[in-house]
C-alpha cells in the first residue's frame, strides 16, 4: 500500500502489482510527472508499507 502525495491510496497484492498500480495512477492522475522505472521503485521502497493491521 502506498499513500500517494495526492492523497489517494494505491494497493496492490504485492510489489510488482503495486508498481504497475502506481504507474498507471501517474499517468492518469501525474500525467505532468514523469516517473521513472528507478523512482517508482524508490517510492515504493519508501513509502509503501503492508495493511496487514485492519
Ligand atoms: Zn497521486
Amino acid at each position: 500500500v502506498i499513500d500517494c502525495e495526492c492523497g489517494e491510496m494505491l494497493q496492490a497484492a504485492n510489489d510488482e502489482d503495486l508498481a504497475k498500480v502506481v504507474a498507471a495512477h501517474f499517468e492518469r492522475d501525474h500525467p505532468g510527472e514523469s516517473l521513472s522505472e528507478d523512482g517508482l521503485a524508490e517510492l515504493i521502497a519508501r513509502r509503501a508499507y503492508d495493511a496487514t493491521d485492519s
